[in-house]
Formats: structure tokens, C-alpha cells, sequence
């Protein structure tokens, strides 16, 4: 943080699009809140300008920053080194100045982490994540290094679902196997954890993700990705068969929870995080 009393510290998530970003109206209440005079900026930028963005990232000397997409992955190779997650995850989706080091991070998996946590440990679970994609990535390798005993990735694409499996057994050292998602899927006896880690449900309040909700027992505890609508057909069904279940909002908080913090090195309101989403989204 600087010490100027004159500049206001800067923020910023560079995507395409980036409008009506609920996290920009999330983080700058947690700023209000914790009293810092500080701007979080939603700057849309073209895949072709991403290395001029970075540049002007530098010599504006921002803070800290967001990546959304399609900048996650294409962001690395202008920045000067990665946290262990980003570097096995291969994506960032935050920057974290130390110095005048741009250093990516990734906190999307951290924050479902967190949420979580707040729930139950992830240590010694059996878990079963629907999706291989950006989202299921990070959740993956967040939760390989958390403890977990043992990741099933089910995916519509093979080579997708595979991809992540590689990743899990070969670098992360969790056990891993895939499964390909045809019909409607079943999910294994024994299992403790089912996560929606797909984008079903995203905007659509009837949208339903193919499976076997039978197969679902009270012990395993249900979570979704998708913040908006953040009750989704997944949850409801789970909780229909006695689930705990965990949406994607507290995930969307986590992540924000996080960054906050690795920019500012001060603890936000979480719950004034919640709130402001909870606001921004009219729920
Ligand atoms: P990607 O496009 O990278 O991945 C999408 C995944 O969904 C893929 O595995 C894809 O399968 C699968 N999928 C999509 N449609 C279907 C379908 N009809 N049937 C089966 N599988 C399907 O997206 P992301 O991983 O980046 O994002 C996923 C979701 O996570 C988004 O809705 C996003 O909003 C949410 N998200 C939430 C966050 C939070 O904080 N709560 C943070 C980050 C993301 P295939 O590989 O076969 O195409």
C-alpha cells in the first residue's frame, strides 16, 4: 500500500466484456467499509491490446488487479512470476503487485475453498466435480492441495476431463480418475462431496444439469458454481433429497475476500461483501 495521501490506490478487471461487473460493486463497498480511498476499475480490453494493457498497468502504477475472459491464460507470459496454484493451473485471475513484480495469482479455487470450509474440512473427501473447464480447474487443484483423498472429473469432452486428471495425478499428487459424461450421471456410492463446476445454470433459473438426482444420499454435501441465479434446479434438487448445499455466491465472496486482501493486506467485511452482491443482484 502507499502511503501518498494524494493518489488514490487503483484497482482494476480487465476483460471483454466487463460490464455491470458485480464484483467491482462488491469490492468498492468493502473499501468504503474498511475506510481506504481506493477505486476498483472494470477496463474492457481486446485479446490484442492485453500486452499494452499490462504495460499501462505497470506505468500507472496500479495496485493490484482482476482477470476475467478471455485474458486468463494469455495474461502470463506479461507478468513476472506466479503463485503454485496459478502455475499448476496454468491461469490467473489476479494480480498481486510486490514490488514492481506483477506476480498472478488465482483465487477462484481458494475461494470456493473458503466457502467450503466454512461448512465443512475438505481433508480426507471423496469428491465428484461435474465440469473440467476454467471454474473446475482451479476448484480441482485448490481442493488437490487442500487434502482431498480422491477427485472424479466428469466432462461432456474427453480430452477436457482428461486434461484435468493428467494434471491431478501428475503434478498435484491427488488421485484422480475421469468419467464421460453421456446421459444423465450417476454419482458414486461413497462419494462426500458433488460440485456443479459447469456453466448450466448460468442466467437460467431452469436449467438442469443431467443427472441421476437419486443417486444423491443426505450425507453428501451438494455446491454449485453458478452465482446468478445463485438457487439453481442443482441445489434444489439435492436439497429435495436431503443435502447440505452451498452456493455459488459464497465462492463469488471467497475470491473477493482474498484478492481484497492481497492487495490491501487488510481483512474486508465479508458480510458486507455478501450483502453488496446480494444487492447488486436483486436477490
Ligand atoms: P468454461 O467455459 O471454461 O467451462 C465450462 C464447463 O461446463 C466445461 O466443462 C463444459 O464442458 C461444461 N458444460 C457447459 N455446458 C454443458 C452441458 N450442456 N452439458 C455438460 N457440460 C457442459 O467455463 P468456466 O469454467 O470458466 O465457468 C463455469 C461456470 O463457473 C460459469 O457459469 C461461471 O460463471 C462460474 N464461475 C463462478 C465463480 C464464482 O465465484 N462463483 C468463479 C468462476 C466461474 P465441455 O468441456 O465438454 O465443453
Amino acid at each position: 500500500m502507499s502511503n501518498s495521501d494524494s493518489l488514490q490506490e487503483i484497482v482494476c478487471c480487465m476483460g471483454q466484456p466487463v460490464a455491470g461487473n458485480p464484483t467491482q460493486f462488491m469490492i468498492e463497498r468493502a473499501f468504503a467499509a474498511a475506510g481506504l480511498d481506493w477505486r476498483y476499475l472494470t477496463l474492457e480490453v481486446a485479446p490484442e491490446h492485453l500486452a499494452d494493457a499490462i504495460r499501462g498497468f505497470r506505468a500507472m502504477g496500479f495496485t493490484g488487479g482482476n482477470l476475467t475472459i478471455p485474458h486468463k491464460v494469455a495474461v502470463i507470459q506479461h507478468l513476472d512470476g506466479l503463485s503454485e496454484a496459478a502455475e499448476l493451473m496454468g491461469a490467473v485471475n489476479c494480480i498481486n503487485r510486490v514490488g514492481d513484480k506483477l506476480i498472478g495469482e488465482n483465487t477462484d479455487g481458494k475461494g470456493f475453498v473458503q466457502s467450503l470450509s466454512e461448512v465443512t474440512s475438505p481433508e480426507g473427501k471423496k469428491v465428484t466435480i461435474l465440469g473440467a473447464g476454467g471454474a473446475a480447474r482451479a476448484i480441482a487443484v485448490e481442493l488437490g492441495l487442500s487434502g482431498v483423498s480422491e477427485i472424479a472429473v466428469v466432462n461432456r469432452s474427453a480430452e477436457r476431463g482428461q486434461e484435468l486428471v493428467n494434471l491431478l495425478n501428475e503434478r498435484v499428487k491427488i488421485a484422480a480418475k475421469f468419467a464421460l459424461w453421456e446421459g444423465k450421471y450417476a454419482v458414486e456410492e461413497g462419494t462426500d462431496i458433488v460440485i456443479n463446476a459447469t456453466s448450466i445454470g448460468l442466467g437460467n433459473a431452469t436449467a438442469r444439469v443431467p443427472l441421476d438426482y437419486d443417486s444423491l444420499r443426505p450425507t453428501m454435501l451438494v455446491a454449485d458454481v453458478i452465482f446468478n441465479p445463485p438457487q439453481t434446479v442443482f441445489l434444489t434438487e439435492a436439497a429435495q433429497r436431503g443435502c447440505k448445499t452451498l452456493d455459488g455466491l459464497g465462492m463469488l465472496v471467497n475470491q473477493g475476500v482474498i484478492g481484497f486482501k492481497i492487495w490491501t493486506d487488510v481483512d474486508p467485511d465479508a458480510n458486507v461483501m455478501r450483502e453488496a452482491l446480494e444487492e447488486y443482484l436483486e436477490l
